[in-house]
């Protein structure tokens, strides 16, 4: 109807002009408030959480919050916003420590709108809190997690806007893919797979690949030692302090790298081989990550969906051909592969 769309621009313009000066003081205000939190002051200075519409968009808020929908991921769904009906969505994702969290979203709208992105971990309870924001002009938000759990994305677009809104969800590896020109397809053994009949558990995993295949730096980090051990072979610790946890990488044919050395994402630590207890098993590395004051932690969700870059060719690079690297299919899951 012809006076709904009036009194929806009148309003819309109304709550401009009784913002437009209070977001640009909100904007510095000290204390970390989210681009949220800040709209939601900005409503109550301006009077407005006490009209039906404020009522109804701080509601709509909360609901997200106590009844979101559960949702796995990549999900990407588009919603028809109605200017004059305040909607937030709430997404409950299951996340794992090493993903990446990645909300993109499009808006089709007659006017550019503010979209708040929220993202909140779920403790029981507890009330969900707040963990990123994304920032007041972004359509993304981008953040890794640090703990497994319950999240919940919250998803809200300012006061009387509306349009087609896009959301796609996912998420990708916190690391990078420690072998060149491997994926999680290329691992046969797991976190915890037992290990000497059940006496010990493997604390990593274990990535097959020809012999002599590039093992890259999973991040950034400084390199704290590149020696040799009875199970490891040819090994080498890289400490990533960023995440404060320690990776190691075992069975190389040979290290590219010497302790004190920083490193970054990508760059070649050595070679594929099966030193250590895996001689006489196909080569493979075998990744380990041990966050600091906490042990093993499960190395797959770091790096699953990832493939790892092909070096560039360098003057240590590995010889022209790969010996082993024809005919040497590995087991499907093997057992009694050491490290
Ligand atoms: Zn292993």
């Amino acid at each position: 109807m012809w006076w709904r769309v009036l009194i929806t621009v009148l309003l819309a313009a109304i709550v401009g002009l009784l913002l437009w000066d209070r977001e640009r003081v909100m904007s510095v205000l000290p204390g970390g408030a989210s681009p949220h939190e800040a709209y939601v002051r900005s409503l109550e200075a301006a009077g407005l959480e006490d009209t039906a519409l404020g009522r109804d968009w701080l509601a709509a808020a909360r609901r997200a919050l106590v009844e979101p929908e559960k949702t796995s991921l990549p999900m990407e769904t588009t919603l028809r916003q109605a200017a004059a009906q305040p909607r937030a969505f709430g997404y409950l994702l299951d996340l794992r420590r090493g993903r990446v969290l990645n909300v993109n979203l499009t808006l089709e709208a007659e006017e550019p709108a503010h979209v708040f992105i929220d993202l909140f971990e779920v403790r029981t309870g507890e009330a969900p809190s707040a963990v990123a924001s994304a920032r007041r002009d972004s359509l993304t938000l981008e953040h890794e997690i640090r703990r497994d759990g319950q999240y919940i994305v919250r998803i809200q677009p300012e006061l009387l806007r509306g349009g087609d809104l896009r959301i796609g969800n996912r998420t990708t590896a916190a690391l990078t893919f420690p072998v060149a020109g491997q994926d999680v397809s290329a691992v046969r053994s797991f976190f915890l797979d037992p290990r000497n009949a059940g006496r010990r558990q493997h604390h990593g995993v274990d990535i097959f690949a020809p012999r002599e295949t590039p093992v890259l730096a999973a991040s950034d980090g400084i390199v704290v030692s590149a020696g040799t051990n009875r199970l490891g072979g040819n090994v080498v610790w890289v400490l990533d302090p960023a995440r404060r946890q320690r990776q190691y990488y075992a069975h190389l044919s040979r290290q590219a790298v010497s302790g004190g050395e920083r490193v970054s994402a990508g760059d070649v630590l050595g070679y594929v081989g099966n030193t250590g207890n895996a001689r006489g098993t196909p080569p493979h590395l075998h990744f380990g990550i041990y966050a600091l004051q906490e042990g093993p932690i499960d190395p797959l969700p770091f790096v699953s969906g990832a493939r790892g870059p092909q070096p560039p060719a360098a003057s240590s690079s590995p010889p022209s051909s790969p010996s082993g690297a024809t005919g040497e299919k590995p087991p499907q899951r093997s057992t009694g592969v050491g490290g």
